[in-house]
């Protein structure tokens, strides 16, 4: 398969190039240059298990021998406390999609245990070293150095803000002591810790001198490997059913779990409605009503992992909307960057017409949606699901509604005591963190001071 940019003005790649570099020369972002029809396969899929159905449908995308994939396949998913990996469960009018059984409690494991892999993989093969950076408020950090940790051939290093994500989260990174992975607390922002990642990305030089690269959401990898729940959890349910179609409900950051959805809708699963969630932080769900396209202001949530406004995979949804037309995008999108704001031109399909459907689900939904859930079906929901499944609510048709849960709630447990009154949420590898010894070093927010930290640590041929 090859690998096209969204913006047209960069050659094609292959699979190991896309997922290495991780975005176009032109800014682009990258995408397969045809999207494979699986109709036909979809019987003989039904009856896979999560391992086989992840090898079949991933080897359409890529060029890795099929034994090799399907080890580095059959390890990501052996880190997964459930033998179906990703379980799908009927819970009162909705089906609830458990993507949180890996290492970190979070569906980004999905994609960043089998990137951690695929990055060791194609190391070796190409007989080169990795220095990955990240910045993270949360979730990302935590998954990609679960994903990463004592792996030959790379190291990571991430930033987070000192003191402003949640005690456990930071606990999840720091007590990680792989001589390959190094927590850095940066005394700022996150956004303080974005700018710092991006000055030092943006350096070509110095990018590769110390071989840098980046396990941000755009890595076509990422979306690659999240298209496969979408095909397990929509066959299963069928065919427990005996309905023709699926929809789901998916609460939206970056616009990359949802991503997966569509391309899994484009190559053939029977899928009636996609249903983006969106949390105070509106501008997809404003977009997909309106045709606008515009930035807000950022907002703290209960769903911190939603608190986004630019959604970095938006690019490769416009992509399509706009029939493929680079010269357009470069317009919408350079819009954009100079005004904070584009409007799609009309005759151009989807809002309001597509598969996609949209909606919002502030403090007070979500805290009700938790709350009656526990009540009513004795199941707890996290708050980022909570947005899935108040929003999934709403659209609720004939079609089974399977709502994708992104985390378990014990990540979560301010939210959940506030929501239900009580500790509920519990899990023992949460639990177990509080004895262990950590390690992270504190810089203060200033490219320069983290440009050396990382130069004197990397790892060079
Ligand atoms: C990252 C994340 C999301 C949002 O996913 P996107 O791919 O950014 O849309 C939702 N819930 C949780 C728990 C997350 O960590």
């Amino acid at each position: 398969m090859d690998y096209i940019s969204t913006r047209g003005l960069s050659p094609g790649a292959g699979f190991s190039d896309a997922v290495m570099t991780g975005m176009g020369q032109d800014g682009g972002l990258l995408l397969p240059a045809s999207i494979p029809e699986v109709g036909d396969r979809l019987n003989a899929w039904q009856n896979l298990s999560y391992v086989d159905l992840a090898s079949d449908l991933m080897s359409l995308y890529t060029d890795i021998p099929s034994a090799d994939l399907r080890r580095l396949v059959d390890e990501s998913c052996a880190t997964f406390r459930d033998p179906e990996v990703t379980p799908v469960k009927r819970v009162g009018d909705v089906w609830i999609l458990e993507l949180f059984h890996g290492p970190t409690l979070a569906f980004k494991d999905v994609a960043l245990q089998f990137l951690g892999r695929l990055f060791e993989h194609l190391l070796k093969e190409r007989g080169e070293l990795l220095n990955i950076v990240a910045a993270t408020s949360g979730d990302t950090g935590s998954a990609a150095i679960h994903g990463v940790r004592g792996r030959p051939g790379m190291r990571i290093f991430v930033m987070h803000p000192q003191g402003r994500v949640s005690a456990l989260q930071e606990r999840q990174m720091t007590s990680v002591l792989d001589s390959n992975v190094f927590n850095v607390a940066v005394r700022g922002t996150f956004d303080d810790c974005q700018r710092i990642l991006k000055t030092l990305l943006g350096d070509p030089a110095y990018r590769k001198q110390h071989s840098l690269g980046a396990v941000n959401s755009i890595n076509w990898a990422r979306v690659l490997a999240q298209m496969v729940y979408y095909f397990y959890s929509g066959l299963r349910v069928m065919k427990q059913t005996g309905a023709k179609t699926v929809s789901f409900a998916v609460p939206t950051g970056n616009f990359g779990d949802i991503l997966s959805g569509y391309f899994a809708a484009r190559m053939g699963l029977p899928v009636s409605r996609l249903v983006l969630a969106t949390n105070e932080n509106d501008i997809l769900d404003r977009f997909l009503t309106t045709g606008i396209y515009s930035l807000g202001q950022v907002s703290a949530t209960l769903s911190p992992s939603m608190d986004i406004q630019v959604a970095s995979n938006f690019e490769r949804y416009l992509y399509y909307l706009v029939r493929r037309d680079s010269g357009l995008l470069r317009s919408l999108m350079d819009a954009f960057e100079r005004r904070g704001s584009m409007e799609l031109p009309g005759g151009y399909g989807e809002p309001g017409g597509g598969i996609f459907v949209s909606g919002s689900a502030r403090r007070d939904e979500t805290l009700r949606t938790i709350k009656r859930f526990m009540e009513q079906h004795d199941y707890l929901l996290d708050p980022h699901t909570a947005v899935g499944v108040a929003v999934g609510e709403r659209h609720v048709g004939a079609e089974p509604m399977i709502c994708l849960a992104t985390a378990h709630p014990a990540k979560f447990p301010d939210a959940i005591r506030e929501a239900v009154g009580r500790d509920l949420a519990h899990h023992p590898i949460l639990d177990g963190l509080s004895g262990l010894p950590t390690r992270c070093d504190t810089l203060p927010a200033d490219a320069n001071a983290v440009r050396e930290y990382v130069a004197a640590r990397t790892e060079c041929p």
